[in-house]
Order: structure tokens, then sequence, then C-alpha cells
């Protein structure tokens, strides 16, 4: 963005607008006295001179996060189709509940009876998650999907010790549209992983699996929908070709956006799964801040799940059971991100049984819908109807006018939207073009889809009439494109002329 007059101060860094003495609260004079610090604190080591710290007024400091702020893309403000990461609108109920002493003053070292309706909560959503799994048992402590796929492929691990089959079961199978967390985490968790390639359509090559199954396999990690935003329709001859080689069938289902109240992984012959609760059940996340990957697995993977177990006794009251002698052991301290359940807790109770078969419904239309309005403009992967997300490529614009998709996402943001998921999957399983992956969900209305339909037309018009409109993208922004290789490889985190 060109600046027409320079020195706005609040457009400048805080250490530049810095000021010897300006101060956002003045104290008041000292009227006790004086202590030195070094004699009190003999011995400690001290700074030998002060921090260098910017020295601003209230005013300066508020203009200049609020500033920052609104330069944000963040669901609130804009569309963010991005895909596999489910940005779909976070009620603010959520929060609102949250914030209620009961749970802000909640302590994880309250007794058993103290935490009693903190345990029920819990209880109830594993009851929830059990439900839309269709499998026996799960646990929330997971705090992430990939790490409630470690705790997953663990309790997988530790099956099959309690068999006296561990030095036997060592490869996992991956197929090559998986998440790339899977291929990570089975390599973790001291699994040799062996891809399996798609099909033409898109779907597991069932014989290709057949030949690879066997004595040595301990499971298969298959995310469904996949991230090519397709279902595998032969998921059940799958888990039984799996289970009639001994092995466990594991499903990534981070991306339960398209199929939660419509489908149940446990009816397939899935042997155990994670949620992404910061995807499908609207804890919001993005930045990195706190999410959860509770798992569900089978009756026979129960023993192995992580402690302490939340069990109802016959009283009605809920108890915490650590005494589970095959368990993997605890995962994350206490009971998970507490915060994010409740989130979950509250929207999933808020939706109910149809809602929640609702949202899965429209969050594949809206998909659909934005498929069949584009395709004949943008190349459609796998043109066939998608679960809740669509995978177009750049193949189209990049031979007509050399116009890639970092260039047409890049457009994007001056049109107010934020880019989709690019470049995943990537170039070897989309037929060597750029992605594109789009995942409206269900929250947004048609108005905002047919907006999003106009900008993408726009741009493909943009890119036969001044390609270069795109390379140079976006225009709006306070910086347009960054050398992104030496901002991770040697990054720049302070201004070195204001650091004395
Ligand atoms: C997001 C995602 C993951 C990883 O989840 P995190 O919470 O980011 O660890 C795994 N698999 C799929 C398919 C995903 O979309």
């Amino acid at each position: 963005m060109e600046t027409i007059v320079p020195n706005n101060p609040a457009e400048k860094l805080l250490f530049e607008v810095s000021s010897p003495g300006r101060r956002c609260i003045k104290l008041p004079a000292l009227d006790v006295p004086a202590v030195d610090v070094k004699k009190a604190l003999k011995g400690a080591k001290l700074r030998a001179k002060p921090a260098n710290l910017p020295e601003v007024g209230e005013l300066d400091l508020v203009r200049h996060f609020k500033n920052l702020a609104q330069k944000n893309f963040s669901l609130d403000r804009n569309f963010y189709p991005l895909g596999s990461c489910t940005m779909k609108y976070n009620p603010k109920i959520n929060v609102t509940l949250l914030a209620q002493q009961g749970f802000t003053k909640a302590h994880p070292w309250m007794t058993e009876k103290d935490m009693q309706g903190h345990l029920e909560l819990m209880f109830n959503l594993e009851g929830y998650l059990r439900e839309v799994s269709g499998l026996a048992a799960v646990t929330l402590q997971p705090a992430a999907g990939a790490h409630g796929e470690m705790a997953g492929v663990m309790c997988i691990k530790a099956y099959y010790a309690a068999k006296g089959e561990a030095d036997k079961r060592t490869e996992i199978l991956i197929p090559s549209a998986a998440h790339g967390t899977n291929p990570a985490t089975a390599a973790l968790a001291g699994f040799k992983t062996t891809t399996l390639k798609e099909g033409p359509d898109g779907n597991i090559d069932i014989e290709d699996l057949k030949k690879r199954v066997g004595p040595q396999t301990a499971g298969m990690m298959i995310t469904n929908p996949s991230t090519l935003g397709l279902l595998e329709p032969r998921l059940h001859e799958i888990a039984k070709i799996l289970h009639a080689a001994g092995a466990q069938l594991y499903m990534d289902g981070a991306n339960m956006n398209a199929i939660a109240g419509v489908v149940r992984p446990g009816d397939y012959g899935v042997d155990v799964m994670h949620f992404n609760l910061h995807k499908t059940f609207s804890v919001p996340h993005g930045g990195g801040g706190p999410g959860a990957g509770p798992i569900a697995v089978a009756k026979h993977l129960e023993p192995f799940l992580p402690v302490p177990r939340i069990v109802k006794k016959s009283d009605g009251t809920f108890a915490l059971d650590s005494n589970r002698p095959q368990s993997i052991g605890k995962v994350r301290s206490f009971f998970g991100n507490y915060g994010a359940l409740v989130m979950a807790y509250i929207y999933m109770t808020q939706l109910g049984r149809e809602g929640v078969r609702a949202m899965s419904e429209n969050a594949v239309l809206n998909a659909n819908y934005l498929r069949v309005k584009l395709r004949d403009i943008y190349h459609v992967f796998l043109d066939r109807v998608n679960a809740h997300e669509v995978v177009f490529t750049d193949k189209n614009q990049a031979k007509e006018n050399g116009v890639h998709t970092l260039d047409i996402a890049k457009r994007m943001i001056d049109y107010g939207i934020h880019p989709m998921t690019i470049y995943f999957p990537q170039a070897n399983v989309t037929g060597g073009h750029g992605a594109m992956m789009v995942e409206p969900t269900e929250t947004e209305s048609k108005e905002t889809l047919d907006y999003f339909v106009e900008v993408m037309r726009k741009i493909a018009q943009e890119a036969r009439e001044n390609p270069d409109l795109l390379h140079n993208a976006p225009h709006t922004t306070p910086v347009s494109r960054v050398d992104e290789k030496t901002a991770s490889t040697n990054p720049q985190l302070y201004c070195p002329s204001c650091i004395s």
C-alpha cells in the first residue's frame, strides 16, 4: 500500500514511536523509604542496565494494536475458505458461557467431590463423541489432531505389545492422499510407513492394498474424507481386508465436518479415530491456540486409553479412574485443554442430533455448490460429487496465461477473502498442477458463496487480460509479497535501528 504522507505514528513500530520517559500510567511519588534492590537481592543476577522497552503513552499503545488487529485477516471479518482447516464461524455464546466463574475459577486439583459438574460435562461430551463415532470409548486428553493420532497409534502399539506381537507388527500403511501428520505420527511412534497409491478415481487401490497388507501390518491410517475432499466409498471393504490380516484401521477424522451425524465410522469397521474439536465442533483456532483432539476407540482398544478415565458410579456421581494397568499413561496434563472441551460441549448441546447432521449436510452442499459454479473456469481435480471441500487447480490459468496458484491466492486478499489452502495436496497427487483446496463450511450464506464465485471469475478474467496484476498481488496490504524463504531461514524479529 502506498503511504501518501509518511510518519503516521499509528503505522510505526512501538520502538519507533518510543519517547524517553513517556508512560501509560504515571505512578505517584514514592512515600516510603527506597530499597536498594542490589543489596536486598544479594547474589541475584540483576540486569546491568534496564531492558530496552518502548516508552509510549496509552493512546499510542491502543492505536498501535488496534491498527495491527484491523490489518489482520480473521474469521470475524473475512470469508476464510482454508481447505482442511474448517474455518467455520464459532458462535460467541461458546466464549460467553466459558467466561463464567464456575469455569474460569475451576482448578484441576479440586477434589473429585467439588468437580462433579466438570466431570459430568466431560463424561457427556465423551458420550456425544462416542455416538458420532459409533465407537466404544473416548478420551478427551489429546490437545490437537496430530496429538490424537499419536495417542491412537500408541494404543495400537500397546495392543500388539499386550498380544505379544509387537516385534511382528512393524508397519503402517498410508495412502498418498492422507494428511501429512499421518505418516509423521506413524514414524514417530516407531513404525515403518508404506505409501499406498490411489487409483485414477482418487479412491484407495484395493488390489494394491491386498498386495501390501500382511502379518507385518499393524494398521492403516486413512483420512476420510481424504485431502482430495473425497469420501472413500470402500471403507468397509478396506476394514475387512485389514481385520482379516489382524491389522487395525485408523481413521483421521479431522474432516468429520463432512460426515458427522450422517454416518458413523465405527459402523464401517474403524478401530480408532480422532476428532478435531477445533475444526468440526467450533473451537476457535488459527495462530496455534489451544485445540482438542479426542480419540474414539473400539472395545478391544479401550484398556490402552490414557488415564485418568472418567467413570460414572452406580450412585450417579462421577469419579476419576487411574487404575488401568494397560493404559499408555498420560498424554497431557490433567484433562487436556478443558476450555476447548467446554466450547465443543456447548456447541454440540445447542445443535443436538439433528443439528450435527444438518451441519455436515450443509457443509457438503456448500462445497459442491462452489465446484459446480466454478468448474467451467477452474480445473477441478477429480470432478465428482465431493465432500465438504473441493480441490481446484491452476491447470487452465497456468497453461493459458502463466498465472499460478500462488498468484490467484494472493489476488484474493485484495478482494477481502482469505486465500484457500494452496499446493496441498501436493503436485505429485494432483497431476502436476498447483492445488487450490476450498472449504467453505456450513456457516457461510449463499450470498457469501456467490461473492466468492464472482471474485474467482473476476480473477480468471484478470489472468487473461492483465496477468501481471496477479503476479504482483496483493496490492492492498502493507507488505505485498515477502521472500518467504529468507523470512523463515533468516527471520528479522526486531527493528535493528531501534535496539541500542
Ligand atoms: C488439521 C488436520 C490434522 C492435524 O490436526 P492438528 O490439530 O493441526 O494437529 C490431521 N489430519 C487432517 C486431515 C487435518 O485436516
